[in-house]
């Protein structure tokens, strides 16, 4: 320590107070999905820029759960593909009676 510049032991400084600020890409990922549901307090998301101005991989799964949450949601108003075309009442009631009596 007695080594160190003023300037280095200034950096190490802040770098001590950044460090709660500095969420791990573990916290961060996990912050980034709960931001999808809630709004996270200033401290959290003052952590999140900072770790994704140096973080490729949390930014990059930032942009991909963005766009998979705008998919569904667009997906989401078109259910029509899912359930397929729905069944006259007529042939509704001949399956069930057809299931009925093969029990
Ligand atoms: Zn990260």
């Amino acid at each position: 320590m007695k080594n160190m510049s003023l300037m280095t032991r200034m950096g190490i400084g802040m770098m001590s107070l950044m460090q709660p600020l500095m969420p791990s890409c573990k916290d961060v990922t996990q912050m980034i999905s709960d931001s999808m549901d809630q709004r996270l307090s200033w401290y959290r998301r003052t952590g999140i820029k900072i770790h994704l101005m140096m973080c490729d991989l949390c930014r990059r799964y930032e942009q991909h759960l963005g766009i998979i949450r705008h998919s569904v949601h667009v997906h989401s108003h078109d259910d029509s593909d899912l359930v397929g075309p729905s069944l006259k009442e007529a042939s509704r009631d001949r399956i069930k009676t057809a299931l009925r009596d093969a029990q």
